[in-house]
């Protein structure tokens, strides 16, 4: 069965769109740490990171040095933070997250946004895209 992510992909569960390549997709987690909480994506469904091939799992990073370039455009952070965790979901994805303090990468802790703040914000990071 397709996970999640390869449903989002494929348009068939909706998401908040930021960016999209041949081969990678990114969209703003449902369930943020911070405003401009990305996921970036494979769009092959591999479970866990490091088992993607060498190219890959290049093209993921590279992607995603792009999206956090929009992201840190777009959002107040002092950095874009970046973290690897794959636990609840089963498709390999890098968490990027826009940071003003140490405080700001937890997990435990979520902030509450409108759907038009989700819709606003995927919109300005896909302008702001490179
Ligand atoms: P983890 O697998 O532990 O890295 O966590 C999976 C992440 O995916 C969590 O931060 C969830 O909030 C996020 N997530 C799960 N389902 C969706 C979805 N349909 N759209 C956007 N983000 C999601």
């Amino acid at each position: 069965m397709a996970s999640i992510f390869s449903k989002i992909v494929a348009g068939e569960i909706p998401c908040y769109k930021v960016a999209e390549t041949e081969n990678c997709f990114a969209f703003l987690d449902i369930n943020p740490v911070a405003k401009g909480h990305v996921l970036c994506i494979p769009k092959q469904e591999v479970d866990y990171i490091f088992d993607l091939d060498e190219k890959a799992y290049a093209e993921l990073q590279v992607f995603a040095q792009r999206v956090a370039k929009s992201i840190k455009k777009v959002c107040p952070c002092t950095k874009v933070g970046v973290a690897v965790l794959g636990l609840e979901v089963p498709h390999a994805h890098i968490h990027l997250i826009p940071l003003q303090s140490e405080a700001d990468m937890d997990f435990h802790h979520h902030v509450k946004m409108e759907q038009q703040e989700f819709v606003d914000l995927a919109a300005e990071l896909a302008k702001n895209f490179e």
